[in-house]
Formats: structure tokens, sequence, C-alpha cells
């Protein structure tokens, strides 16, 4: 455990995985830290249909499992562990699972992101009793049900068209009169019979007892509340970086993404950040990859020039 790896990773995303299997190629010593919950968003979600080399799409938890095996033909290790603590203040840098203490040249930060919350007391209360942010995994539950999506995003659109394949109604809660979403998911969501769209509409509350049994929209317009009955509650309405471990580690923008000083390197030197807990912009499967590939070669050349 004491040895000192040229690289480790902390976490399992597309960039993750990439900067593993660039890093291990390279012949440099790389150990990627898992997490209890390998793959990373890709893994809650259903088809990919953008990520370039798969003309038919892939299934998302199917794609971050050809990434893990292909990172591990080179000689990653895996730790399926989520790390607890770090210590970026001197080299060797030091990643800590309890009191466990792996030791590494460089590190590449590539955590991502959690779904964003509506920050309703209710939405917690009801957590995993109607309420989810993931439809891939929980939509099965909503056989024959009623649910509503909130979000007006691609991932709205997706997730509320998957989940017209388990509920008899789909309601699509966005609370502006246009959508963020891409044209052909928009498009996608429109034709779907079992989708009622309600714009300009924001959850006020989420209704119950033991289960969830309702929802109180309010009229971003009007100001007036209405009540309409769901079964579930889906949140789709962006995310936010996992950067808690880092941040007084390394430096954070005003919403907690990791600041990138120099190419993919962090205010520390040795120390590089790869996808969504980076990036506001772009955050797709293919961005995060090619980011994990330039933070691997990033530290490689960092070593060679300060070794
Ligand atoms: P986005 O940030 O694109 O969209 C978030 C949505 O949630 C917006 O409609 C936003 O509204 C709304 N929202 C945010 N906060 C709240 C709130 N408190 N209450 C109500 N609504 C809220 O996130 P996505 O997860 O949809 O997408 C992220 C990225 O992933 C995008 O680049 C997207 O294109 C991509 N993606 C691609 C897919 C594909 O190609 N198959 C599938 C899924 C995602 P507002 O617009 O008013 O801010």
């Amino acid at each position: 455990m004491n040895d000192i790896y040229d690289v480790i990773v902390i976490g399992s995303g597309p960039a993750g995985f990439t900067a593993g299997i660039y890093s291990s190629r390279a012949n440099l010593k790389t150990l990627i830290f898992e997490g209890w919950q390998p793959g990373g968003q890709l893994t809650t979600t259903t088809e990919v249909e953008n990520f370039p080399g798969f003309k038919d799409g892939i299934m998302g938890p199917q794609l971050m499992t050809e990434m893990r095996a292909q990172a591990a033909r080179f000689g990653v290790e895996y730790v399926t562990k989520d790390v607890t603590k770090v210590d970026f203040s001197s080299q060797p840098l030091k990643v800590y699972v309890d009191e466990e203490e792996y030791l590494a040249k460089t590190v590449i930060i590539a955590t991502g992101a959690k779904p964003r919350m509506l920050g309703l007391e209710s939405e917690k209360t009801f957590w995993a009793k109607g309420v989810s942010a993931c439809a891939t995994c929980d939509g099965f539950f909503f056989k024959e049900k009623v649910v509503a999506v909130i979000g007006g995003g691609d991932s709205a659109m997706e997730e509320a068209n998957f989940l017209t394949k388990f509920a008899t109604k789909v309601y699509l809660v966005n609370r502006t009169e246009n959508f963020r979403a891409s044209e052909i998911m928009i498009d996608r969501v429109k034709a779907n019979e079992k989708i009622e769209i309600l714009m300009n509409k924001t959850v006020d509350e989420v209704l119950g007892d033991a289960k969830v049994t309702g929802l109180r929209l309010k009229d971003t317009q009007s100001g007036e509340t209405s009540e309409i009955e769901v079964d579930g509650m889906f949140l789709a309405i962006g995310h936010i970086p996992v950067t808690d471990l880092f941040k007084d580690q390394v430096e954070l923008d005003k919403t907690g993404f990791i600041v990138q000083k120099e190419h993919t390197m962090t205010s520390v030197p040795g120390v590089f950040a790869a996808g969504d807990v980076a990036d506001h912009r772009y955050r797709q499967g293919i961005t995060s990859a090619g980011s994990g590939c330039m933070a691997s070669i990033d530290a490689k050349k960092w070593m060679e020039d300060n070794e």
C-alpha cells in the first residue's frame, strides 16, 4: 500500500477510466479509486446514442463495463471504495480510505457530478418512497402508475420517454416557457401520447402519506397553485460537481467546480481534474473521456518535467 503510484485516479466515469487507460498504457503505475458504485452517471442512463463508435447506440452501463475492462487490460489497479480524505499539501500526494493511506506523484480528480435537488423538505421525506433522480434505476417500480418528471433539459426528455415504458402517464414539468433540451429530444417527447407537458410550473410541495400521492405545483407567471395526482416524481434538473473532498485542497469556482489553471492542472502542481467535476459547459460522455485523456498526458508530462 505504501508504494508510490505514478497516477492515482479518483472516480470511475468516462474521465476516470480514460485517464486510467492512457496512464497504464504509458507504463505508469496507476490506481483507480472507483467508489462503491463504479461507472458514474452513465450507469444510470439507458441508451447512449451520441458516443462515437457505436452507430446503433450502446447502453450506458455496457459502455462503462467496456471502459473499465479496457483499463484493466493495461494493468490498472482498482480499489472499489470511496476516498474519505486527501492531503495535497506536499509530495507525495496522499489519498485516504479511512485509515488506509495511498501515495502518488500525481492525482487525477474525476469524481463527476451528482443530481441537483429542488431543496424541498418533502422531497427528502419521500426520497426512495416515490422520489428518485434515476428513471433507469427506479422506473420499473412505476408499472401502470402515474409519474412526473421535473426539468426541461435533455435528461428530462430522455427520462420522460423512458418512463412511458412503465407508467400509464408521465407529466413533464418545466419551470419556464422554453425547454433547454435539443430539438430532436423535444420532438420525441411531443410525439409521445403518454406524456403531458406542463410549462411554467415549479414544484411547491411533494404530497403524500407513506408514499408520494401527488405534487402541488406553482405557476411561475400567475403564482396560482394546483395539484396533480402522481405516484412518483423523477428529478432531472441538472447536476452539481462532487468536490466536497477537495474544497480545502484545490481552488474551486463559486459554483463548486474545480478550476483548471494550466491545461488540466488544478491550483496544486501534480493534481489534475477531468470530466464533469471541472466542466459546467459540455458535460458529455465523450468530452469527459477526452479530458481524461488530456489529464493523463498532462500528468505524464508534469512528472517528466519535475523528476
Ligand atoms: P441541463 O442543465 O441541461 O438542464 C437542467 C434543466 O433543469 C433545465 O431545464 C433547467 O431549467 C431545469 N432546472 C434546473 N434547476 C431547476 C429547479 N430548481 N427547478 C426546476 N427546474 C430546474 O441538465 P441535463 O441533466 O438535462 O443535461 C446535462 C447535459 O447532458 C446536457 O449537455 C445535455 O445535452 C446532456 N445530455 C444528453 C443526452 C443525450 O444526448 N442522449 C441525455 C441527457 C443529457 P432552466 O432551463 O430554466 O434553467
